[in-house]
């Protein structure tokens, strides 16, 4: 007998109104990666949607979104049918629905243990690769669940996909694995801040970067987003009798699998594992979005089967949104070291998990018109990825009607002088080279890059403000007694301040190059620039061509470059500071087991800095390449490696991973000081 209510007309034209209001979410998303609601949002009418079909299971209809996954794929690629289903996950957010999910597992298996494997969710996209006689052969999106799209070329690019893996005998001769591809947070950054600079929309999150990034056309611009992978699914398992023993082969097949895995014996210890993750998950470098719970024993997940669009074995619990609902106050705009003018969202305070945020960046004039945010307005903000927090979308609806429209200032707030937006560029700027915001954040650069400790924003707006300093060449002529008159200094603090500059002196001509803030000169391609001329006087004499003829190096910067040393006022400091007494070191090469050896470096190293790095291989007489050849002795690969892995894995350089390369320094360093 059907005990279900009969549905009131409230109910059904809700249904319809959510159904129309998930297909147009779900068509941005999957379709065209740009969301215009936030995932907590989507998921509430998702839930809400569930809810009823629950409740008024009649009006279930086979296109509803709660019965299909994902979109269809894009004409725009081959199609690929998958050999199983890909599926979505059943979700949970609170604790009690991960108590449920358990109390459903094991009255389906018969009241017997059931062991659960908890697996970091992470924000990508789901992504099968199909392998035959352990070559790569096809890597498909998941589409629709059913027919996804060919990203064979594209997915090739990632360099934490093998091109081929040693099968275990029991294999038969063809495999799949599936797993997500995903943006580490850095790439994410890096590409929004692109984005920005030109004046294009921002990806919302990471997980619509990476299928950005993965749908595309041109493998190349794949290859430059940088995404990374991690897997999680084999099939035929091999063998294998639970999801912890698939996740071990995986790894042992070459695969990159998650090492934040755990087995636990009940729920109990689940819910620890998403307590601990909760806390930490931002200590991590790619975005997770929660904890998926997978029932251990396979033959227990067979038992348990599959509904509709999500297997019954498994369940992602969702964090809760790092989003928050406030006020902006006012819109004020911030003047950077390159005069660029960077509008901010001041707001009421508000708690996003567990931090105050009370900032938000708006990017640049562009960003603020597209999203039309004006001072009184109710926001909705997000820390996405541990970046600056930022507005998501205005509340329009609470907008009191004599708002206006936001425009930039026309002239510096710090300095008066008119702005400039010149046209084909994102960013407004002041041009004021002396404007007194410019000019603090471009000692808070130079003392950055020279590491003098102790000469924080405070004592530099001092120095500035009362004329003691006005290039950063003057910092080396300051004296204990004029420290002395400033606030906060004693006799003690002032001479160590003193000595700290003079320390400074002694620089690298990595740390002289990136502190003289020539724009699109950052510390990656400073040291690109030191490595390739290696002497102020000669990198001072190259023309464009020879700097276009850098690998890493293009027109923008290359031009940049050669117009900052063409400027009397850019000489004028380097010979000032020259003057001053700074001594650029060579860096030191002593005799030991590294020299003569090449080693190149991809990717970020946890512990030291890419400077730092090839500091000390130098420093050990060893060279640093920029690019991998059969030259290169090592590679020494940190996370979010580029396609120099892939390059060194295809001529069998040697690969250390940081563990590896620290011994390695610690054992010549040992070895070098004998
Ligand atoms: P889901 O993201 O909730 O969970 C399923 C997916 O999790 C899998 O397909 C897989 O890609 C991924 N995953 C990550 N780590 C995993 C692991 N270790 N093991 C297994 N799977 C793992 O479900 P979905 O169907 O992919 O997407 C629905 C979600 O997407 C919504 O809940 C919402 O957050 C978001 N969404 C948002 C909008 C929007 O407009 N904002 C629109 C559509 C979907």
């Amino acid at each position: 007998m059907n005990t279900a209510l009969k549905p009131d007309q409230k109910a059904q034209a809700r249904v319809l109104e959510l159904r129309s209001l998930i297909d147009r979410a779900n068509r941005q998303y999957y379709e065209l990666d740009q969301p215009e609601i936030t995932d907590a949002e989507y998921d509430a009418l998702f839930r809400e949607l569930v809810d009823l079909e629950t409740q008024y299971p009649e009006l279930i209809t086979p296109d509803s979104p709660t019965q299909r996954v994902g979109g269809p794929p894009s004409d725009a690629f081959a199609k690929v049918t998958h050999r199983t289903p890909m599926l979505s996950l059943g979700n949970a957010f609170d604790r009690d629905e991960v108590r449920e999910f358990d109390k459903r597992v094991r009255r389906a298996v018969g009241d017997v243990k059931v062991e659960y494997v908890t697996e970091l969710k992470i924000d990508g996209l789901a992504m099968s690769l199909l392998y035959e006689d352990g070559r790569y052969k096809i890597g498909a999106t998941r589409g629709d669940g059913y027919v996804g799209e060919d990203v064979t070329a594209n997915v090739k690019t990632i360099s934490s996909v093998p091109l081929s893996v040693t099968v275990p005998p029991e294999f038969p001769r063809a495999f799949e694995v599936r797993g997500e591809v995903y943006m580490p947070k850095r790439s994410f950054q890096r590409l929004n801040a692109e984005l920005a600079a030109e004046g294009k929309p921002l990806f919302a999150n990471p997980r619509n970067a990476a299928a950005g990034a993965v749908r595309q056309l041109d493998p190349r611009i794949t290859a430059r987003r940088r995404l990374d992978t991690f897997i999680y699914a084999l099939d035929p398992p091999g063998g294998a009798r639970s999801q912890e023993q698939i996740l071990n082969r995986l790894a042992e097949m070459g695969f990159h699998v998650n090492t934040n895995r755990r087995t636990h014996p009940d729920i109990d210890a689940v819910i620890g594992f998403l307590d601990v993750w909760q806390e930490k998950r931002h200590e991590l470098d790619y975005g997770i979005d929660g904890i998926v719970i997978k029932v251990n024993d396979l033959g227990q997940q067979a038992e348990l089967g599959f509904v509709s669009r999500s297997p019954r074995w498994a369940l992602a619990f969702k964090f809760p949104p790092e989003q928050a609902e406030t006020i902006v106050d006012d819109i004020k705009v911030y003047v950077g070291r390159t005069g660029a003018i960077t509008p901010v969202a001041w707001l009421t305070p508000v708690q996003i998990g567990g931090t105050t945020v009370s900032r938000a960046t708006l990017h640049n004039e562009d960003e603020v018109a597209r999203k039309d945010v004006r001072p009184g307005d109710h926001v909705i903000i997000q820390r996405a990825g541990d970046v600056i927090p930022e507005v998501v979308r205005v509340l329009t609806e609470k907008r009191s009607p004599s708002s206006r429209p936001w425009h930039m200032p026309k002239k510096c707030p710090e300095c008066g002088t008119d702005l400039v937006r010149e046209p084909g560029e994102a960013a407004t700027r002041c041009i004021n080279p002396t404007c007194p915001a410019q000019v603090l954040e471009h000692f808070r650069h130079f003392v950055g890059s020279l590491d003098i400790e102790g000469l924080g924003y405070a004592t530099l707006q001092q120095l500035i403000d009362r004329k003691l300093v006005t290039d950063p060449a003057d910092l080396y002529h300051l004296t204990k007694e004029q420290l002395l008159t400033l606030d906060g200094f004693a006799d003690r603090s002032a001479q160590n301040l003193v000595d700290r500059i003079a320390a400074s002196k002694s620089t690298t001509f990595l740390r002289f190059l990136s502190a003289l803030a020539i724009n699109h000169v950052g510390w990656t391609m400073a040291g690109l620039l030191a490595d390739h001329f290696g002497t102020i006087d000669r990198l001072e004499a190259a023309g464009v061509d020879d700097l276009l003829a850098i690998g890493g190096v293009g027109p923008t910067v290359a031009e940049d470059v050669h117009e900052y040393f063409q400027r009397p006022e850019s000489r004028r400091l380097i010979g000032r500071l020259l003057e001053a007494g700074i001594e650029i070191k060579q860096p030191e090469r002593r005799e030991g087991p590294l020299s003569g050896k090449t080693l190149v470096l991809t990717g970020t190293l946890s512990s030291l800095t890419r400077g730092e790095a090839e500091e000390r291989i130098k420093a050990l007489g060893g060279a640093v390449g920029s690019g991998v050849s059969k030259k290169t002795d090592y590679l020494v690969v940190g996370t979010d490696p580029g396609s120099k892995l892939e390059k060194a894995q295809r001529l069998k350089i040697p690969i250390l991973d940081e563990a590896a390369f620290l011994a390695l320094l610690k054992d010549d360093g040992m070895k070098a000081s004998i």
